[in-house]
């Protein structure tokens, strides 16, 4: 078993990869991160950060020689370059899970299989796969990889909205029913090496133009859909041999129905509250799993609330003081831009 000073190599340069590196620090694992972006955050929070193409074998052979293990903050990293990785250092979660979710389809397919619902959708190839299909609209037209925060979206209301888009059929999409919701929830959920697992609290979330808004614990929903979510997460949790933090989004619908929206391999954003309400975050609890250290059980401190700083909007919160019982987080990016999430603050109440 590696324990303390072993070195953690993470992919991916965001303010994920910056949470997880502090994270880290405290457990005296030193952090390697790998990127694209020359201006990655993650550089202000690592050991050390090794910028390159994901293709540039040399610089990919170097990352495997300095590091015992790997693990990611992004989904979208090409699976043949986690494969080759995997094959040197052992990378967690494993690849072939990213293979089956970072494909909604794929993804959708993989949750109804293991009796857990999802909206109505179907896979959309081109324009007449859409004509067919339109008594799923009102609905989303998402594309199959590569979307986040609402990007690769577009909303339909009737067929003939469906002539008014230009839509690019050289990519794969999914066709998904509206749902009227009357909550979104999240579940962070922990697996260790040993099969364990940690479960944190149903986390209630709004969105706003597709993006977080903001996070509330505790989640006001029924008992029913507190308990289910939790099951389902740990099934999918078991059935993917999952190892590291993963996070499970949730829509309720009006009918107190629960939907399971989709599957991130990773940390999550609505998680980030973790890192003042519990004794031990979701990050923390990824590093502990992915280098096999002690599981500790969770004790939940205080109920919080955290809102997404996106934006211009930073920096109205970097010149601001703050209270004993607020936290303020800055992504450290250098570059401001429109939708960008930028920084947050945690808000914790006893
Ligand atoms: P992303 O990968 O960009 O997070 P999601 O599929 O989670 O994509 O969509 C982002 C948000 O858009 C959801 O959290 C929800 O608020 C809204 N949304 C997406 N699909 C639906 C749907 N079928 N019905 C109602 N709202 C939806
Ligand atoms: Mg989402």
């Amino acid at each position: 078993m590696v324990k303390k000073n072993s070195v953690l190599g993470i992919i991916g340069g965001g303010q994920l990869g910056s949470m997880l590196a502090t994270a880290a620090k405290k457990l005296k694992i030193k952090t390697i991160i790998l990127s694209d972006d020359p201006k990655a955050p993650a550089k202000n929070f690592c050991d050390e950060i090794i910028i390159t193409n994901y293709n540039r074998l040399k610089k990919i052979d170097d990352f495997i020689s300095k590091v015992n293990f790997v693990t990611f903050e992004f989904e979208n990293i090409p699976f043949s370059v986690l494969e080759y990785i995997s094959k040197h250092k052992k990378v967690y979660p494993k690849p072939s899970i990213n293979q089956i979710v970072q494909n909604r389809f794929t993804e959708k397919k993989f949750v109804n299989k293991q009796g857990i619902k999802t909206t109505s959708y179907k896979l959309i190839k081109n324009k007449s796969d859409l004509l067919s299909n339109v008594s799923l609209l009102p609905g989303f037209l998402k594309t199959c990889t590569l979307g986040y925060d609402g990007k690769g979206q577009y909303f339909l209301n009737n067929k003939n909205e469906i002539n008014e888009l230009n839509i690019d059929f050289k990519k794969e999409y999914i066709l998904e029913k509206k749902i009227n919701l009357k909550k979104e929830i999240s579940i962070i959920i922990t697996r260790f090496l040993n099969n364990d697992c940690l479960i944190y609290e149903p986390i209630e979330n709004l969105h706003v133009d597709q993006i977080l808004n903001k996070s509330l614990t505790p989640a006001i929903i029924d008992k029913t859909n507190f308990d289910q979510a939790q099951l389902q997460a740990k099934l999918l949790a078991d059935k993917l041999d999952y190892v590291g933090t993963m996070c499970v989004e949730y829509f309720i619908d009006e009918n107190n129905n629960l939907l399971l929206n989709e599957i991130a391999p990773r940390v999550h954003n609505s998680g980030h509250l973790t890192i003042n309400t519990y004794n031990i975050s979701q990050f923390e609890n990824h590093i502990r799993a992915v280098c096999d250290l002690e599981k500790i059980e969770l004790k939940k401190n205080y109920s919080a609330e955290m809102i997404n700083i996106i934006g211009q909007e930073i920096k109205n919160y970097r010149n601001k003081s703050y209270s004993k019982n607020e936290f303020f987080f800055d992504y450290l990016k250098t570059e401001i831009k429109e939708k960008r999430k930028m920084g947050h603050l945690t808000t914790i109440k006893s």
